[in-house]
């Protein structure tokens, strides 16, 4: 068991709390080598759309597996690649994608691309990042200088170069008397107040749209990225959206940043890029910002690699998953999805220890009020007791599903989700 050195994970722990060794998953069920199946209430860290082992991605795969594996991108290009920057680009009015395999990847290729262009155009002083206090953009070393989660990023605080933060419009910060969308112009308010001061050395201003996922899922107003869209306009910035975690309809429009109706610069995308099956990401970006590398000067190309960019069986699963939310209208279905989830959900949002009960898309949050300082570890084992994969971050329960569960799904997961509160509440109780 050593010999895997496990992620997010305090190797010691897992002498009381071994890892589950999942055998097969179907559906939203994952399925443990005794048998015992949990329902995927996070969609495999937030990756999974579809459920597993979706029939058309399997195909898709299949089909793939069959004609080419791999080849490398640069110098050579191949079908799968052409045809989803082509649809990424239909979807999103940018039309030029990068990939990577990661979201890590995609942050650093989108913060690189952006100082880059900077510096072609001549603005060689353009090299800051800010971000919103609380984001999360990955944790490699360029994509933990904009993510602002102490736990990840104080260990090696020494070796980063330390974007800017600005306030959060988490709406949970209002003051008496201010709505979600005073909050967020206050916030940018702030953001004007940096731009002021620093908008020359500023290359580009990095947010995850309307949900800071693993900030604790905190939810924003869409007045916000107006806001930061114009100021960013005014200032010269980039605006970067990080949709790594809200992309594909998770909080109810295909991606976050279009209920504002804003133009991004850049959308980093993974996660449910490829339904969840294989690893991808792609940056995807403005003509303005490819023609600023299109030249005969190699220098000035952006001269970024990965060995497995633009994977053509990776690619295929994009494909597959964007073809699925063509053929099943996706969207409107998670519309009547998420009714009946937020019904079955009422009770978990009405407990008297429950604070902040939130909800967008095909994402609920509920703030805990507790003393219990392993609260995520109780829960989750709570959770688990009861068939069903739930992980709070800190005080924060959150479900994240698949777009399948059908209504004895819901049932479980709403009914787990309050019986494993109640347990762990009990605990602390039993321990005070
Ligand atoms: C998960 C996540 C990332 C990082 O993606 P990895 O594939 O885990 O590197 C970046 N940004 C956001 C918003 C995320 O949720």
């Amino acid at each position: 068991m050593r010999s895997v050195w496990h992620p997010c994970t305090q190797m010691k722990l897992l002498e009381e709390q071994p890892p589950i060794a999942i055998a097969s998953a179907a559906g939203p069920w994952l399925c443990d080598e005794t048998g015992k199946r949990y329902l995927d209430g996070i969609s495999s860290w937030w990756v999974n759309l579809f459920g597993h082992g979706h029939p058309h991605i399997k195909a898709s795969l299949t089909d793939q597996l069959d004609r080419l594996d791999h080849v490398m991108l640069a110098g050579f290009t191949h079908a799968p690649v052409v045809e989803l920057s082509e649809r990424l680009a239909l979807l999103t009015g940018l039309g030029h994608a990068f990939y990577a395999s990661d979201g890590a990847s995609a942050t650093e290729i989108a913060l690189k691309m952006s100082a880059h262009f900077w510096r072609n155009s001549g603005r060689h002083t353009k090299c800051r990042f800010v971000g919103l206090a609380g984001g999360y953009h990955g944790e490699t070393i360029g994509a933990l200088g904009v993510t602002d989660v102490p736990v990840f990023r104080d260990p090696y605080a020494p070796l980063l170069r330390l974007a800017a933060t600005v306030p959060s419009p988490d709406a949970r910060g209002a003051r008496p008397g201010e709505s979600a969308a005073d909050v967020a112009s206050r916030c940018a308010a702030a953001l004007e107040a940096w731009f002021i001061e620093h908008g020359d050395e500023t290359a580009a201003l990095i947010v995850e749209p309307l949900v800071q996922c693993a900030a604790g899922m905190a939810m924003y107003d869409p007045q916000f990225l107006r806001l930061a869209r114009e100021l960013c306009n005014r200032y010269d910035v980039h605006l970067v959206v990080d949709e790594i975690a809200t992309g594909f309809g998770r909080t109810g429009s295909m991606f976050a940043h279009q209920q504002a109706g804003i133009r991004p610069d850049f959308i980093c995308l993974s996660k449910g890029l490829t339904g969840g099956t294989l690893p991808l990401s792609a940056v995807l970006t403005t003509d303005a910002v490819y023609q600023a590398f299109y030249d005969d000067a190699p220098a000035r190309a952006f001269l970024h690699s990965h060995s497995y960019t633009g994977n053509p069986l990776a690619c295929r699963a994009a494909l597959a998953t964007l073809e699925i939310f063509e053929q099943q209208d996706v969207l409107a279905g998670n519309v009547r999805r998420a009714r009946m989830l937020s019904d079955a959900l009422a009770p978990l949002s009405a407990h008297p220890r429950v604070r902040h009960a939130r909800h967008l898309g095909m994402i609920w949050a509920w703030d805990v009020k507790t003393t219990l300082a392993d609260f995520p570890q109780r829960y989750r084992q709570q959770a688990m007791a009861r068939g069903l994969l739930l992980r709070p971050i800190g005080r924060t329960i959150y479900a994240m599903p698949p777009y399948v569960l059908d209504t004895e799904e819901v049932e479980w997961l709403a009914h787990g989700a309050l019986a494993a509160l109640e347990a762990a509440l009990a605990e602390e109780t039993a321990i005070a």
